[in-house]
């Protein structure tokens, strides 16, 4: 199969789908890589650099969506982009579909079959093809380090000659991928760090990374695939009033709670910001969604009363080596499930491709996609 890799398009993306060492792997599985020119810059992998596995450069990217048989991406790619693919082809990305279900019309209009990294299932099969992983642990990461660089404090206790400095208090809003890699980075810094979820499970996981759990109790909302169920105002009303108290006793603040297609919550309200310490940080990664803070306007900072809130759009993209190793690693994991001896495997009875393919030559096969793009 031919697999073709272009440069990501959305502004600021750093990040690049495939890595030479991937596309490596891919070409020993009889298939063809069809790289732009440039695609890997800012992940330090420079045209030479496919060239030498066997990729194929070109700066005809027309020429290289007539060829494709798969288009990967991180990204959804442009109406422009999808439009020049040959009918029939496949694509492979982060496509959003629950999130921007309009943004899928362009694939259903081409007869393209389309496949959701997003929707791939949380299970242990899965766990190499994990990509919404991997991404969140660099952003939970990315999240701390930002929240430190700009707090006036510095994180660890430190005993001077001229008097001790008590750690830093960070909360950590969310106890999924990002929020538990958020919580490891602040400790192993030296912060005294707080947990919050409402998956009860959440909570050991919390505790074994040396953090308090705050849980709301009687209340586990753990639903489908391991993800947290959408909770009513009730519930999110009571979350926001113990975390109050907790904001106003920290000095950082990293929101990572997420329902997957729907708004995140809001659970840090304006005034519990306003209850926090002048220079207190919020880095709130739940943004794209809506954020969990109701003063975060995504991709901008926001100074309130002295507390700074950044809900940069993409912390993953910042790290864009490791991420695209990560990513590339991912995707190319998944592909040697689609692809087999360099043929397409499109066995709809595997729960892996069943479950991330969204759309199948033209037509919406996934419910919930359909019910999102209907509403
Ligand atoms: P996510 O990004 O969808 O959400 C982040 C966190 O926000 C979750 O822990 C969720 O419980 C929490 N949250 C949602 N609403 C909340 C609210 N109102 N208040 C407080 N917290 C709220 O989740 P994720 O990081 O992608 O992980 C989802 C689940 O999948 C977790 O249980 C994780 O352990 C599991 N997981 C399993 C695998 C695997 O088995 N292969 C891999 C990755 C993740």
């Amino acid at each position: 199969m031919k697999i073709a890799v272009l440069k990501e398009t959305l502004a600021g993306e750093r990040r690049v789908a495939l890595m030479p060492e991937s596309a490596s792997k891919l070409i020993s599985s009889r298939n063809e890589v069809l790289v732009e020119s440039g695609a890997g810059f800012f992940a330090n992998a420079d045209d030479a650099a496919y060239e030498e596995v066997g990729a194929v450069i070109s700066v005809k990217i027309d020429e290289i969506l007539g060829e494709a048989e798969v288009l990967i991406a991180i990204n959804r790619p442009t109406d422009k982009i999808l439009n020049k693919l040959r009918k029939g082809s496949i694509v492979v990305s982060l496509l959003r579909p629950l999130d921007e279900p309009t943004g899928i019309k362009s694939l259903t209009n081409n007869g393209l079959t389309a496949f959701s990294l997003e929707m791939i299932p949380r299970s242990t099969r899965a766990q190499t093809m994990d990509v919404l992983s991997s991404m969140a642990t660099i952003a939970g990461y990315r999240a701390v380090l930002l929240a430190a660089s700009k707090l006036p404090k510095l994180f660890p206790l430190l005993t001077t000659a001229a008097g001790t400095i008590p750690p830093a208090k960070v909360l950590v809003i969310g106890a999924g991928v990002a929020g538990l890699q958020a919580i490891a980075t602040a400790r192993r810094l030296g912060a005294v760090v707080e947990g919050f979820d409402i998956r009860s499970a959440a909570g050991e996981a919390v505790r074994s990374l040396g953090a308090k759990f705050i849980e709301v109790e009687n209340l586990d909302a753990e639903g489908e695939g391991g993800y947290a169920k959408e909770v009513g105002e009730e519930v999110l009303e009571h979350s926001r009033t113990l975390l109050q108290t907790h904001a106003a006793n920290s000095d950082c603040i990293i929101t990572t709670a997420q329902v997957p297609g729907r708004p995140s919550p809001l659970l840090i309200t304006k005034a519990a910001v306003e209850e926090m310490k002048r220079g207190s940080v919020i880095v709130d990664l739940a943004g794209q969604n809506g954020g969990n803070c109701e003063l975060t306007k995504f991709d901008e900072t926001v100074e309130h009363k002295g507390v700074s809130i950044y809900s940069p759009s993409n912390m993953a993209s910042d790290a864009s080596i490791h991420s695209s190793q990560l990513f590339s690693r991912n995707v190319t994991a998944f592909l040697s499930l689609l692809l087999q001896d360099g043929k397409l495997n499109l066995d709809f009875t595997d729960e892996i491709l069943s479950g991330s393919c969204i759309v199948h030559n033209g037509e919406i096969r996934n419910e919930k996609v359909k019910n999102a793009s209907e509403d």
